[in-house]
């Protein structure tokens, strides 16, 4: 069987990790000179968000033969509103290293890998690609092919404006904040490569690309930042789901297949299960949707409805929000039990919105 992947990334490079431990070696286009990301920053693993999943990383290790070393646990998460702040301490999951150094993502799942065949600097087609393959795997981290391919279908577009900054942070500790002032309906967050340094993140809906420095700006002074920035980035954020995912012979994965939760932007669980499954589908001919359907499908159609309702939510609500997650009943449920606050939030905001009439 030959198969092709389009994309190094974090679905390439484990379907690629899966088809070789199912005797296969597929040939991987990647259009940079390099394995990792273009820009560095440390990235999140909650555990609350793919519950029954209790530890993202045990699962990978145990269900996929994967394993990812992070940069550091997540023991306190900060929550900031407009006029709230909320402390929880526990285990909540992991920082996981982007970028290009060798500890980072892409480099352990490609280290992993016995034989790669791996065509740097080649900016991959999926069309001749599929004439020429069995099978075609685009995991090219957007929804480019899939639109071109008639199954995307938006949800939310985003900016996400970010940085790498200097200043003193503990290294366990996640701080997010909601505020409509400077992210609309988006959020920003904060996550530590160690005591040092850092990585700032503005996630901003529903503007336009040249906007999102107003909002970074804004952000800093309502949060009154004096860090000092030693690297920044931007970049629009595709948020939707694809179907079918796949086409012929062409399979979506990662990005590509609708990854990326509408909620919070996070999609390394589901990109990581989309190349596992799209190698799993081809060599035993089952079924991709269904594969998918609990992990990435049904996971992300929750969290959309989830959305739809923070949209409609205030900076007053915002505060409520913040307030109530710090209570101690809603705080054990939420953070320290296996309770699935995804599954009830939808099911939750499906009855108010038939209550109350809406579509
Ligand atoms: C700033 C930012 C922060 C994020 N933070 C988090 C987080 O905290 N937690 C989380 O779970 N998720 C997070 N995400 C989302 C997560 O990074 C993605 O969902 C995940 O990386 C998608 O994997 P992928 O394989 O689809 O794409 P990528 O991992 O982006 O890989 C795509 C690869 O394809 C290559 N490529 C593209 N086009 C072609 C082509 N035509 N030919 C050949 N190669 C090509 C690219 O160079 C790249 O190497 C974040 C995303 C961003 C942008």
């Amino acid at each position: 069987m030959r198969v092709a992947i389009i994309g190094a990334g974090v679905a390439g490079l484990t379907c690629a990790h899966e088809l070789e431990k199912l005797g296969i070696t597929p040939v991987i286009f990647e259009r940079n000179s390099f394995i990792g990301d273009q820009y560095g920053h440390i990235s999140a693993y909650l555990n609350i968000q793919h519950r029954p999943i209790k530890d993202s990383l045990k699962y990978f290790n145990k269900h996929f033969g994967i394993s990812i070393t992070p940069v550091n646990t997540i023991n306190n998460l900060t929550h900031y509103s407009p006029n709230k702040k909320t402390v929880i301490k526990g285990n909540f999951g992991y920082f996981i290293k982007r970028g290009r150094e060798k500890d980072s993502l892409f480099s352990q799942l490609h280290s992993q890998l016995n034989k790669p065949d791996i065509n740097f600097n080649t900016l991959a087609d999926y069309e001749p690609l599929s004439k020429e393959f069995d099978f075609v795997v685009a995991a090219n981290g957007t929804a480019s092919f899939t639109k071109e391919l008639g199954c995307w279908h938006e949800t939310i577009k985003t900016y996400v404006k970010g940085g790498t900054i200097l200043g003193n942070f503990d290294p366990n500790t996640l701080i997010m904040w909601i505020n409509k002032d400077y992210c609309k309906n988006g959020y920003a967050y904060l996550t530590p490569y160690n005591e040092k340094k850092a990585s700032l993140i503005l996630v901003v809906s529903e503007i336009n690309s040249n906007e999102v420095d107003h909002f970074w700006e804004l952000f800093w002074n309502t949060e009154n930042f004096n860090y000092t920035i030693i690297e920044e980035f931007k970049q629009e954020h595709e948020t939707g789901y694809a179907y079918p995912h796949k086409v012929g012979n062409i399979y979506l994965a990662g990005n590509a297949g609708g990854s990326i939760d509408p909620f919070l932007g996070f999609g390394q669980l589901s990109s990581i299960t989309m190349g596992i499954m799209a190698a799993r589908s081809m060599v035993y001919g089952k079924d991709y949707e269904k594969l998918i359907k609990k992990v990435v499908i049904r996971h992300n159609q929750w969290i959309y409805e989830m959305r739809k309702a923070y949209n409609k939510a205030d900076n007053n609500m915002y505060d409520m929000i913040v307030t109530g997650i710090g209570l101690p009943g809603i705080k054990h449920l939420f953070y320290h039990t296996n309770f699935n606050v995804i599954r009830f939030g939808y099911f939750y905001y499906r009855l108010m919105s038939k209550l109350k009439g809406d579509n």
